[in-house]
């Protein structure tokens, strides 16, 4: 069978499309079979385009930093990447025309990294034009919307400032929005949403967030190696100290009873780690209140901490079951 990604092993790409497949009901086999089919129909390259509005450019990182697969096959034998600033290799008024001749041909997926400004077009001018417009005429003709991290999806860091910034669920509400969180995106969230929407021609099952549920639908508390301590008041305090190397990062800020995200099954990098086996607490970068409400994010002395230890004392957090720990 011809690989759906080329020069992706069968091994690498099943590994990258369990969850997508276990959703739509299909085995491994059967999904990469059916990439295979559709992406072999399809009259051309599925055009994408990604807007960079508020952002710092992570969830292009992220995306660049994948792996499996590796974003030269992704970009060059299976989508048409029309825009993205950072990665195109045109400029100037060049790359405007590719994307509004884009724009007007309609059809694409259009993926969105950074917020938009609401106290004043001026915080995000692209192109000479506020970031906003060009966000609302492309969303007017795209088959399908996907907001890339925590900027797009909910304001992420730039809401904590004074531009006003929102994600783009709050300036288009005509259509619906797939949220990616997290800061930054998940490379494998997203590949595997744009799999589902390619193969099935349909937006994924979403949490009331807007959040596929495959990637977002359990608390990364419930996943976490380090429940039983926590379970057990067992609380980090002191990171030098090698007998508290695996306890409960709560005192160190962790809202990860708060956050919903496969992180610690999907891990990063591959599979490599994720922030609360290094050591560092959940930020809750998965959640609409990211960033403002989940600060302080090293100590446990914020609102937010407060009510988890408060939730826990009244029995509204249980212990896991040995079973299940
Ligand atoms: Fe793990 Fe954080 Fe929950 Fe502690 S509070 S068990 S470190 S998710």
């Amino acid at each position: 069978m011809e690989m759906p990604f080329g020069s992706i092993s069968r091994r690498d790409f099943m590994k990258y499309c369990a969850t997508t497949a276990a959703v739509l009901g299909l085995s491994e086999l059967e999904f990469a079979a059916k990439v295979s089919e559709v992406l072999a129909a399809a009259p051309g390259k599925p055009p994408v385009i990604w807007l960079e509005g508020q952002d710092c450019a992570g969830c292009s990182i992220s995306f660049a930093g994948s792996l499996y697969p590796s974003i030269a096959s992704m970009l060059l034998q299976r989508v048409s990447l029309r825009y993205h600033e950072a990665l195109m290799a045109a400029s100037g008024h060049v790359a405007e025309a590719a994307l509004h001749e884009t724009i007007k041909k309609g059809g694409f997926v259009l993926c969105v990294e950074g917020s938009i400004p609401t106290a004043d077009d001026r915080f995000c001018m692209v192109g000479g034009r506020p970031f906003r417009e060009t966000l609302e005429e492309a969303a007017a003709k795209a088959a399908a919307i996907i907001a890339v991290g925590a900027c797009a999806t909910y304001g992420g860091i730039p809401a904590a400032g004074p531009t006003g910034a929102v994600g783009v669920n709050k300036i288009i509400t005509d259509k619906p929005i797939i949220n990616i969180s997290t800061c930054p995106v998940h490379t494998e969230h997203l590949i595997g949403t744009i799999l589902y929407y390619l193969t099935t021609g349909k937006v994924p099952p979403l949490d009331k967030q807007g959040r596929p549920k495959m990637y977002f639908g359990e608390l990364i508390h419930d996943n976490c190696r380090r429940r039983s301590y926590f379970d057990n008041d067992t609380f980090l305090s002191d990171w030098n100290d090698p007998n508290q190397k695996n306890w409960c990062l709560y005192e160190k800020g962790c809202k990860g009873p708060d956050t919903y995200s496969d992180c610690p099954v999907r891990r990063w990098n591959d599979g490599l780690n994720f922030c609360i086996d290094c050591g560092a607490g959940c930020m809750g970068c998965a959640e609409p209140e990211f960033y403002a409400g989940m600060t302080p994010l090293y100590t446990a002395e914020g609102e937010r901490s407060r009510n988890i230890m408060a939730r826990k004392k009244a029995g509204l957090i249980p212990p896991l079951k040995e079973e299940e720990a």
